[in-house]
């Protein structure tokens, strides 16, 4: 440790260090060696608050001059689903995006079809309408991540884009 504020790496927060003793207990438990690279990519991750795809976390890692191998990156992704340490998102990209779910709320995302801006939405509302609709079917919610692809206004009102005739 040092207390050096020069090319001092931003504090983790204490979610991610609870996540990471998570994910550590996690990898013990199944026999999964504990590495640096492993740790390094969920850090990434719960640092972020965006929704990175596997690609992106490797350049992200790559300009911190952290060499961690694309399947690496993967391989630990997978990981991190099979632990509930993350959720998987469809953004319409054809891969996945994958942001934290620890200690994050249940959320809905509003993807604009046109530029791609996301935004997340919390409602009890929607929570109560899919407690409701799970138990019609027998179920009991657990998480969920929902994906709604719609238009932002910026979007429709901007005539350069599309092929719409005056
Ligand atoms: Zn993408
Ligand atoms: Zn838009
Ligand atoms: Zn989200």
């Amino acid at each position: 440790m040092t207390f050096s504020q020069k090319n001092a790496q931003k504090e983790p927060s204490q979610q991610t260090m609870q996540v990471e003793s998570l994910f550590k207990a996690s990898m013990k438990e199944e026999a999964y060696r504990c590495t640096r690279e492993r740790l390094v990519i969920l850090r990434e991750i719960y640092e972020s608050d965006s929704h990175l795809d596997a690609d992106e976390i490797f350049v992200r890692l790559k300009k911190k001059e952290i060499s961690v191998s694309r399947a690496t990156v993967y391989h630990t992704l997978d990981l991190l689903f099979k632990f509930n340490l993350v959720n998987k998102i469809d953004l319409g990209h054809k891969h996945t995006h994958y942001e934290k779910s620890y200690g994050v709320d249940n959320h809905l995302h509003i993807i604009c079809e046109d530029c791609e801006r996301v935004v997340e939405v919390q409602s009890d509302e929607l929570n109560k309408i899919l407690e409701k609709l799970c138990q019609k079917n027998g179920f009991t919610l657990g998480s969920f991540s929902l994906q709604v692809f719609a238009k932002c206004r910026e979007a429709q009102n901007d005539t350069r884009h599309g092929n719409m005739k005056p």
